[in-house]
């Protein structure tokens, strides 16, 4: 680092005029006094405290949550914006990642320091904080921000422009080019009540994930075609969505943005080890039906399914009838519980809620209508889209489509052996 970048970043930190420091600096140094001895005299000079406490210049790579502060020259990734309440406040933050040439970091501004994504910029004074796991810069009050007197060069992109597929829970300032596939209006009973906001699936060539617009925008309407800059990812029952704040630009796109309209195909094993996928299809054996399925009764507060008229955070209640399969499905690589809808359970069941009540009544068993439910399915082999979730009750696979396998094992044979480089040999 050259005398005038340390001068730079020991102003930007201190917050006083750059030329004074330098001047100080380059005194100091010709007489022969150690550079961190200098720094350390001049930040005394200046009242920054000559103590252990005071932050030292850092690589991004080297900084650590154990650090209680740092100064960093960086390259500003992605800049988002986002109000959250703290302490009974609202405060417009901002937040992102930033890097220079060894690695790269995130961020909390917890006020508008006037960056952008794109800018080099010299930070003193970031508090560290422990993130997941991870050091996070969190930029405040005692913090300053100087643009760096030259571009920091990183092998990151630079921007926040993603495809949906490469979206992680925790992104922040990105920017998505997305067809509108479904939308429905929602009120939702929020922090200040009722809210009404907009949720759906949002699709590009790479993928479709779910999305919330917290502020409504006119433009998201299904089939629409949009630029959506400054959205954040939350990760939504394990699968990363999308979510607009007052803050998202909307802009609507010339051309429309191509959707793949088929889901990965992947085993059980790499869709599980994935941790949870929006879309994805699997093909396996249907090997037994669990209890719980077939004709159900649900909390007609919270839905969930209830046994003996017992809601676990209602108490008694009236429930409500419904049906549902729960299914294990296994490809020889990991199961999945499959499960479907009613509508998908009608169609396997070949009848609906009235029918199932009707078979129970004249059995005098419910549990006539799973046991139909398994003659149906049980021991064949199935193709399951749908959404699936991984978490501590296991892997759960909410099907949109459940229909029966018509690969032929042949086919499959030849897709095998297009896959391992073979070509097929036409007799
Ligand atoms: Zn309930």
């Amino acid at each position: 680092m050259q005398l005038d970048d340390h001068a730079e970043e020991l102003a930007s930190a201190l917050g006083v005029d750059k030329e004074e420091v330098k001047e100080d600096l380059e005194n100091l140094v010709q007489y022969s006094v150690p550079l961190d001895e200098a720094k350390q005299s001049i930040r005394r000079k200046h009242g920054g405290g000559g103590g252990g406490s005071t932050p030292s210049s850092k690589d991004v790579a080297d900084i650590t949550t154990e650090d209680g502060s740092v100064n960093v020259t960086v390259r500003v990734l992605t800049a988002g914006t986002r109000t959250i309440r703290y302490q009974g406040d609202d405060i417009t933050i901002r937040e992102g990642e930033l890097a220079d040439g060894t690695g790269k970091v995130s961020y909390t501004a917890w006020q508008d320091f006037g960056f952008e994504a794109g800018d080099s910029i010299t930070i003193g004074n970031a508090g560290i904080r422990e993130w997941d796991g991870k050091p996070e810069l969190n930029l405040n009050d005692s913090s300053t921000v100087a643009m760096a007197s030259e571009e920091v060069d990183v092998e990151y992109p630079v921007g926040g422009d993603a495809d949906l597929l490469d979206l992680e829970p925790g992104d922040r300032g990105r920017n998505v080019e997305v067809q509108v596939l479904e939308v429905e209006e929602r009120t939702i009973n929020g922090r200040d009540g009722d809210t009404d906001i907009l949720s759906g699936v949002v699709g590009d060539e790479s993928a479709r994930l779910p999305f919330t617009d917290w502020d409504p925008h006119t433009e998201i309407e299904e089939g629409a075609s949009l630029r959506i800059e400054d959205v954040y990812i939350r990760e939504f029952r394990g699968v990363p969505s999308v979510n607009l704040s007052e803050f998202s630009t909307v802009t609507e796109l010339a051309s429309p943005v191509a959707v793949n309209d088929s889901a990965p195909k992947l085993s059980v094993r790499e869709a599980v080890d994935s941790g949870g996928m929006f879309d994805v299809e699997v093909v396996g054996n249907l090997l037994a039906v669990r209890d719980g399925s077939g004709l159900i009764e649900r909390c007609p507060e919270c839905a969930r399914v209830i046994q003996n008229g017992q809601c676990r955070s209602h108490g008694a209640v009236e429930g409500e009838d419904d049906l549902r399969v729960k299914g294990i499905l296994d490809d020889g690589t990991d199961t999945v519980t499959v499960v479907l809808d009613a509508d998908l359970t009608e169609r396997v069941y070949g009848g609906d809620v009235t029918d199932a009540k009707e078979a129970a009544r004249d059995a005098m068993d419910k549990e006539v209508v799973a046991d139909a439910i398994r003659e149906e399915i049980v021991g064949l082999e199935f193709r399951v889209r749908g959404n699936l979730s991984v978490d501590e009750y296991g892997a759960n696979l909410d099907a949109e489509e459940f229909a029966e396998s018509d690969d032929d094992p042949a086919d499959r044979a030849r897709e095998l052996l297009a896959e391992v480089g073979v070509t097929e040999v036409k007799a």
